[in-house]
């Protein structure tokens, strides 16, 4: 059976819920099944910790820097101003 990414119900508060991931565990239904409760939920120093990763400047891929692009572009060809 293929293990799903995704968080589960539990997981709707949950500051590491990137909606369709979590950050830190690769199957979140696996931390609350069978009665157990997901530690990281309530983890101060891991909440920390993913605040500095949100912080860190991200690198745009090729084709985001196209998408970016294309969207600022004007009809005349010209690149308009930001
Ligand atoms: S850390 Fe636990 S509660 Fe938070 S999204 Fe991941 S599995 Fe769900």
């Amino acid at each position: 059976m293929k293990q799903s990414a995704k968080p589960v119900r539990h997981c709707h508060a949950c500051l590491l819920n990137l909606g369709d991931r979590c950050w830190i565990y690769r199957y979140p239904r696996g931390q609350w099944r069978h009665h157990r409760h997901c530690l990281a939920i309530d983890d101060t120093d891991l909440h920390a910790r993913f605040r500095t990763w949100q912080k860190q400047p991200t690198v745009k891929t090729r084709r985001e820097l196209r998408q970016e692009f294309f969207r600022t572009k004007r009809k005349d060809g010209v690149q308009a101003e930001k």
